[in-house]
């Protein structure tokens, strides 16, 4: 028979009016609940969500409890389509429960969203539950390394939320329940501001789970404190009640051996299948709606510029014989290129020479009006040159003016 002593503790944190965070800790049922949304609605959802997991574990086993979070989204959905006042409204979940595997004690654990379960085991922490958060699956592709994930001011952003969609994909864990074994569940609000080391360290410290969860809260609003944390702690004890840390025999793992259980390392342990049927689909929250708008208008802005640029400007060049103008850029900007707006009388061959090399590269121009007037000034000086010089090959050049128009 596997017993548990725990302890629970949540706080607004030190920038947030309200706090959005809910936990549970009946003895075999531990979860805790990060909600968001506008007004209480952040609230409402984890304290629903965690009201209706309580209702629906009815049977001990790791399949009743996904069961539970899967009715417990239905009915945030149903409640924010009905209410205005709830509308988007969402929330995280994670829990742990003591299930029957097989005849045997198991601890399942079932999670959505960003919200976590660590299993310090032989002093060692790991983190079970996989995060459905941007940055998480950004570093699942090695686009990140977890030190720039930790910091990344987009590490709000979730993939999968309770409340958003009819249907959500909730992961789960079956993991054997070994005396001595520490659990931790917590919101973001801890582990965004208390480093894992310190988490691991204030874990390995203080034995008392309730002494343990306060001054995980203390350490994370002396980190910060920009959003709520909510922490609960469950000791897997003896039989006896003993505290297993304080008898170091106890800490030795029994073999447990038959049956389809198995214990593996936290490090390698596997979400089960999951099991919705949309397992491909990821449930999109108002802060990935957020983030994707804003990441159009940096793309559309972008867009916008280079088109300007491309087009809102003139210069003077050279078309087929004749000096014209183009709208546009020289060369053209990426896949914009220079339209002809119209041509000029002027030959490219009477082009005084100083100006021959620009005129031949594209001279800029603000304007179709200084356009035309840096052309009439071209034509004025080759007008210019050639009276004043009346040699005959001026003149055979403007016989050739004739000819070639
Ligand atoms: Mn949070």
């Amino acid at each position: 028979m596997t017993r548990f002593a725990w302890g629970a503790a949540s706080d607004t944190g030190r920038v947030r009016q309200a706090n959005e965070d809910s936990f549970l800790a009946v003895d075999g049922l531990f979860a805790v609940a990060d909600g968001m949304g506008g007004h209480q609605a952040g609230e409402v959802a984890s304290h629903l969500a965690l009201e209706c997991l309580q209702d629906g574990f009815t049977a001990a086993g790791t399949d009743v409890l996904v069961r539970s979070v899967e009715d417990a989204n239905r009915t945030l959905v149903s409640r924010s389509t009905a209410d205005p006042e709830l509308a988007g409204m969402g929330t995280t979940l994670v829990a742990m429960a003591l299930v029957d595997a097989n005849g045997r004690d198991a601890i399942g654990v079932v999670n959505v969203g960003d919200s976590r379960l660590y299993l310090m085991s032989d002093g060692n922490l790991a983190q079970i539950t996989e995060d459905h958060s941007l940055v998480a699956t950004m570093e699942r592709q090695g686009r990140l390394t977890a030190a720039e994930a930790a910091v990344h001011p987009q590490r709000n952003i979730l993939t999968r939320a309770l409340g958003i969609d009819g249907s959500v994909l909730v992961d789960s864990w079956e993991i054997l329940p070994i005396i001595g074994d520490r659990y931790l569940i917590c919101s973001d609000g801890l582990f965004n501001e208390v480093d894992e080391n310190r988490i691991s360290a204030t874990l390995r410290r203080i034995a008392d789970p309730s002494e343990a969860c306060r001054e995980l809260i203390r350490l994370a609003n002396e980190g910060g404190g920009r959003d709520n944390i909510t922490c609960v702690i469950v000791d897997i004890i003896d039989d006896a009640g003993r505290d297993p840390n304080a008898d170091p025999a106890n800490r030795v793992r029994t073999s447990h051996t038959g049956g389809d259980l198995t214990y593996e390392e936290p490090s390698s342990v596997q979400p089960k299948e999951p099991r919705a049927p949309s397992a491909l689909r990821s449930s999109f929250t108002w802060r990935v709606g957020v983030f994707i708008a804003a990441f159009v208008f940096v793309i559309l802005a972008g867009f916008a510029f280079i088109w300007w640029t491309g087009t809102k400007t003139w210069y003077v060049g050279v078309s087929g014989q004749n000096v014209a103008i183009f709208h546009g850029k020289p060369g053209g900007v990426l896949w914009i290129q220079p339209e002809l707006a119209e041509e000029s009388e002027l030959l490219v061959a009477n082009v005084p020479q100083a100006a021959m090399f620009d005129v031949e590269n594209g001279v800029e121009q603000p304007s179709l009006g200084s356009a035309r007037s840096y052309i009439a000034n071209l034509i004025e000086q080759n007008a210019k040159s050639a009276s004043s010089t009346s040699s005959s090959s001026t003149s055979t050049s403007s016989t050739t003016t004739t000819i070639a128009r």
